[in-house]
């Protein structure tokens, strides 16, 4: 996968290469990156890249010529008349929070690309033509408003690199939060007693299919109480398995009994107290 990323702050894209599980990614092979200065892009002697917006209003926002230029020598020909990319190995993407929101779904589907082109925005944004004339795709990193794009063109990167073949072992992949329509399972690692919390027996049990079993069963708890939106999707798509689907209908009986009741078991810590 390659990345090539547009910025007024390259320094920041630099940074993060160098410094993250990235830079063992770039060794190998697997990941590759350019990080392209806009203000190199641009016509006057002060490298100007923003200007006040038509029609008014507060701040500043980027303007479309040294941009489009930077795009252009990064490969990315502007689309034609009707609209069409064409000539160009990977998708142009603009971080925007006016974007489709990122999720592990999307992250899946960018990193089936080569290349990803990914513009960051500052100030209020991008002029609309450079949208319309170069970006297949406009992703918000969530609904929120950052003061850069650097930030969230990161956040794709880091969950995309790691979805290519070979850059994290598969095992680590299958069983984190979302893969299976879930969040991940509470882990544990040494000493077995940290102040008053002691790990769960059943993880110093050596029993694989208790273990397992325990796992799930934490998986459906916390989503249910954390993320139910995700049970409702995974049920409709039917991404969960017979045993996890007896479980979540269990779970929610608990739940609803508990609630009668007035208790939750939410916010319990899960290590055992001694
Ligand atoms: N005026 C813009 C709006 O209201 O949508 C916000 C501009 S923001 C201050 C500056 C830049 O940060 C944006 O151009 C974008 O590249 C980036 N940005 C901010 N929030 C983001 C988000 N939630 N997802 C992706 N990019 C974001």
């Amino acid at each position: 996968m390659k990345y090539i990323v547009l910025s007024l702050f390259p320094e920041i894209i630099h940074a993060f290469f160098r410094c993250s599980v990235l830079n063992k990614a770039a060794r190998r092979g697997i990941v590759d990156y350019e990080a392209v200065n806009i203000r190199d892009f641009a016509f006057d002697r002060h490298r100007t890249c923003d200007d006040a917006p038509y029609g008014g209003g507060a701040g500043m926002l980027m303007t479309a010529e040294p941009l489009g230029r930077a795009l252009e020598a990064a490969g990315v020909p502007p689309k034609d008349a009707a609209g069409r990319s064409g000539g160009k190995s990977g998708r142009v993407v603009y971080l925007t929070p006016a974007g489709r929101l990122f999720t592990q779904a999307a992250a899946r589907d960018l990193a089936r690309e080569a290349a990803l082109v990914l513009i960051c925005g500052r100030y209020e944004g991008i002029d609309q033509r450079i949208i319309d004339r170069y970006v297949d795709d406009e992703i918000s990193v969530g609904d929120y408003v950052l003061s850069s794009g650097e930030s969230a063109a990161l956040v794709v990167i880091d969950a995309t690199y790691r979805l290519k073949d070979a850059a994290i072992a598969p095992d680590s992949l299958a069983e984190e939060s979302f893969s299976g329509g879930l969040l991940e399972y509470p882990q544990y690692t040494r000493p077995e007693r940290y102040g008053i919390l002691k790990v769960p027996d059943v993880l110093l049990s050596g029993h694989h299919e208790n273990i397992r079993r325990w796992r799930l069963e934490k998986q459906v708890e916390r989503t249910l109480a954390r993320r139910p939106d995700l049970i409702r999707r995974g049920m409709e798509a039917g991404l969960f398995d017979t045993e996890t689907r007896v479980l979540i209908k269990e779970k929610e009986k608990t739940e609803k009994i508990e609630k009668l009741e007035g208790q939750s078991s939410a916010r319990v810590p899960i290590g055992e107290y001694t």
